[in-house]
């Protein structure tokens, strides 16, 4: 562990790579989090006030969080392939469309993983290799999600 925290230090573009690699995965994660956790609010919400009025509870339906269900286009509900998922590059290469129903792709999901990536390359270039640089990172990715929050 002190030897990669020593290479780290020393080397400053693989240290700046890895915080751009890293801010650009937990962008990914963000754009789910952006998108889901104000559903499941929302349904939580609905079922609270149906248990408080004492009305009938809604049919279960599929689970909804952040982990489930997997990924897929909203307009044609195809799953979104693992390498059809990598931060940035796939938006690119599948050109902002989806690869099976060419419906376009909301630019905010590659600018908030770009935005989160560069961030997160900013926060460690300013506090270096600390203890205090991944709160800070947690920090910065929760103002960004709160930034994007949809509602
Ligand atoms: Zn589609």
């Amino acid at each position: 562990m002190t030897d990669v925290l020593e290479l780290l230090l020393t080397t400053p573009a693989l240290y700046m790579g890895l915080a751009l690699l890293f801010g650009l995965l937990v962008g990914s994660f963000l754009n789910v989090v952006i998108y889901r956790l104000p559903i499941m609010m929302q349904r939580n919400w609905r079922k609270e006030c149906l248990s408080f009025l004492q009305l009938p509870e809604e049919p279960e339906t599929e689970p909804f969080n952040l982990m489930f269900p997997l990924s897929r286009c909203r307009d044609c509900g195809t799953p979104i392939k693992p390498y059809q998922n990598i931060p940035v590059i796939s938006y690119v290469v599948l050109r902002g469309c989806c690869a099976s129903c060419r419906s376009p792709i909301a630019l905010r999901y590659p600018l908030v993983e770009l935005i989160t990536g560069l961030s997160f390359m900013l926060v460690a270039s300013r506090l270096g290799a600390t203890p205090q640089t991944l709160w800070a990172l947690l920090l910065t990715g929760s103002l960004i999600a709160l930034t994007f929050y949809r509602y």
